[in-house]
C-alpha cells in the first residue's frame, strides 16, 4: 500500500506525492511566544514530528519550517502588561519552548523563522497584493479583500452567503461569523506603543496571517508539499494563508493540508477556568515522565481527539516500562539456536508498522503492532527459543521503528541534593541500626518515585517510571 494522508482540502484520503521527486518540504504553524506551550499545543509538535521521522524513514529528504509568531495582538499584550520590550517578553518562552521540545523527544526543524527577522518579506508580498488588487487601505492599515478571490473558503468550507460587503475584521483571532476582509498589515496606533516598522506600505505591524505567508514561501517555495496545524487554525488562519498566498501567486500554495484534532482533559475541553489546564512544565514538575507524555500523545491518531487522562499517562508509562524490559531483556540472551519464528514475527511486524503509518500515519496502530512484537518475542524468550543473533535482529528493529516513534530515549537519571541527603540520613540510621527511621525514610522516597535497593556493593536506587 502506498502512503496516503487525509487531505483537509479534499476531505479524503490521497496517495501523497510531492512537488520535487524525493523531496518533502513542509510547514508547521508554530508557537506564539506569548506563553508557555500546554500539552495541546504539543499534541500538534509531537504530531507533526512523527510525521518529518517517518517521510525520512520512508528515504525522503524533508525540510521542515516551523514558525515561531513573535510579534501579534497576544503578545504585544503581554509585553505591555509587563511594561517590558517586546522581544524581552518573547524571548523567555521562546526559549522555554525549544526546551520542551527537547523534553518531548521532538527533533528540531530545519529552519524556525521569526516573524520580527521577516517584515521586508511581509512588506513585499503586501505590495504585490496591492498591485494586483487583492488588497486596499483603509485608516493605515491594509485589509485583503474577500471578494476579489472567488476560492475564498475552500479549504474551510464555509458558507460565504453571510458576508457582507465592506466587512472588516482587524483582529487576528476571529470566529467564522465574523467572515471579513482581514488585516494583512496593521496601521500602528497608541495601544502598539514602541511596536512598529516604518515600511512602504506604512508605520506599522504584520497581521498575523501573512506571516506564515510570508515565511513558508520564502524557506519552501511558492507551492510546496505539507502544511501541518491543529483544527483550530483551518479557520481563519489557514484559509487566510491561502487566499494571500494563491492572490499573490497565482499559483497553488500547499498541496496536502494536515490537521490534528484537539485534546481534551480528563473528558473535559480543557481550559485555565477548568483547572484542567496543563503546560508541559507542569507535568514535569509534578514527576510525570516526559516520554510517557509523548507516547500518550501519540497514542490517539491525529484525527482523533484525544483524552488525556492521568490513568492514561500512567499506563503508557508501564508501557514503556515493558518496552525497557523487553529490550535490556534482549541483550542478555544468551548462544542458541536460530529460530526461524523469529524472523516471520520481525517480517511481520515490519510489515504492519508500516502498514499502519501509511494509512494517514496511524500512530495508534502502529504502537499496537510494536507491543505485539514485545509480546511475541518475549514468549519466545521465556521458552529459550531464540538465539543471541535473533536478539540482536530484533534489537535492530526496534531501533529502526523507534527512530518514528522515539520513545526510546531514557531519561537520565538525576537526584536533587536534597534526594542525594535523605539517602545518607538512612545509611547513617541503618549503621545506628535506628530501622524504624531508614523505612521511614525509603518510603518517603518511594512516595518520590525513588526506589532503593541494598546491595552487597551498598545501597542502590533507580527511579519508579
Ligand atoms: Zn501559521
Amino acid at each position: 500500500m502506498a502512503l496516503r494522508f487525509f487531505n483537509t482540502l479534499t476531505r479524503q484520503k490521497e496517495e501523497f506525492y510531492t512537488v520535487h521527486p524525493g523531496e518533502v518540504r513542509m510547514y508547521s504553524c508554530g508557537p506564539t511566544v506569548y506563553d508557555f506551550a500546554h500539552i495541546g499545543n504539543f499534541r500538534a509538535y509531537v504530531f507533526t514530528d512523527v510525521l518529518r521521522r517517518y517521510l525520512k524513514y520512508k528515504g525522503y529528504r524533508v525540510t521542515q519550517a516551523l514558525n515561531i509568531t513573535d510579534v501579534d495582538d497576544r503578545t504585544i499584550n503581554g509585553s505591555q502588561k509587563q511594561g517590558i520590550a517586546l522581544r524581552q517578553y518573547t524571548e523567555k518562552f521562546k526559549k522555554a519552548f525549544f526546551e520542551d521540545l527537547n523534553s518531548l523527544n521532538i527533533k528540531p526543524a530545519d529552519i524556525y523563522p521569526e516573524a520580527t527577522a521577516h517584515i521586508s518579506e511581509m512588506e513585499s508580498l503586501v505590495k504585490t497584493l496591492l498591485a494586483k488588487g487583492h488588497a486596499y487601505e483603509n485608516q493605515g492599515s491594509i485589509y485583503f479583500r474577500i471578494s476579489s478571490f472567488p476560492q475564498y473558503g475552500k479549504l474551510s468550507r464555509m458558507d460565504m452567503s453571510g458576508l457582507k460587503a465592506g466587512a472588516r475584521v482587524a483582529a487576528d483571532e476571529y470566529e467564522k461569523e465574523q467572515v471579513a476582509d482581514f488585516a494583512l498589515w496593521k496601521g500602528w496606533d497608541e495601544k502598539d506603543g514602541q511596536v512598529f516598522w516604518e515600511t512602504e506600505v506604512g508605520k506599522g505591524r504584520p497581521g498575523w496571517h501573512i506571516e506564515c505567508s510570508a515565511m513558508s514561501m520564502k524557506y519552501l517555495g511558492k507551492h510546496f508539499d505539507i502544511h501541518t496545524g491543529g483544527v483550530d487554525l483551518i479557520f481563519p488562519h489557514h484559509e487566510n494563508e491561502i487566499a494571500q498566498s494563491e492572490a499573490a501567486t497565482g499559483e497553488k500554495f500547499v498541496n496536502f493540508w494536515l490537521h490534528n484534532e484537539h485534546l481534551m482533559v480528563e473528558g473535559k475541553r480543557m481550559g485555565k477556568r477548568f483547572g484542567n489546564y496543563y503546560t508541559l512544565r507542569d507535568l514535569l514538575e509534578k514527576g510525570y515522565n516526559p516520554i510517557a507524555i509523548r507516547y500518550l500523545l501519540m497514542a490517539t491518531h491525529h484525527r482523533q481527539q484525544l483524552n488525556f487522562t492521568f490513568d492514561g499517562l500512567e499506563a503508557a508509562k508501564n508501557g514503556l516500562q515493558r518496552l525497557y524490559d523487553f529490550v535490556d531483556n534482549l541483550k542478555l540472551v544468551p548462544g542458541g539456536e536460530e529460530n526461524p519464528e523469529v524472523q516471520e514475527i520481525l517480517q511481520r511486524a515490519r510489515k504492519d508498522f508500516e502498514e499502519a503509518l501509511d494509512d494517514d500515519l496511524n500512530t495508534s496502530e502502529a504502537l499496537g503492532v510494536l507491543f505485539t512484537l514485545v509480546k511475541d518475542v518475549n514468549r519466545l524468550m521465556d521458552e529459550k527459543k531464540i538465539s543471541k543473533s535473533d536478539a540482536q535482529r530484533t534489537q535492530d528493529l526496534v531501533s529502526s521503528l523507534d527512530s518514528v516513534l522515539g520513545i526510546l530515549r531514557r531519561e537520565k537519571l538525576t537526584l536533587d541534593d536534597e534526594v542525594k541527603a535523605l539517602i545518607d540520613k538512612r545509611i547513617q540510621a541503618r549503621k545506628e541500626k535506628n530501622f524504624q527511621l531508614a523505612d521511614q525514610i525509603r518510603k518517603d522516597l518511594e512516595d518520590r518515585g525513588i526506589i532503593l535497593e541494598d546491595t552487597a556493593e551498598g545501597t542502590k536506587w533507580k527511579k519508579k517510571m
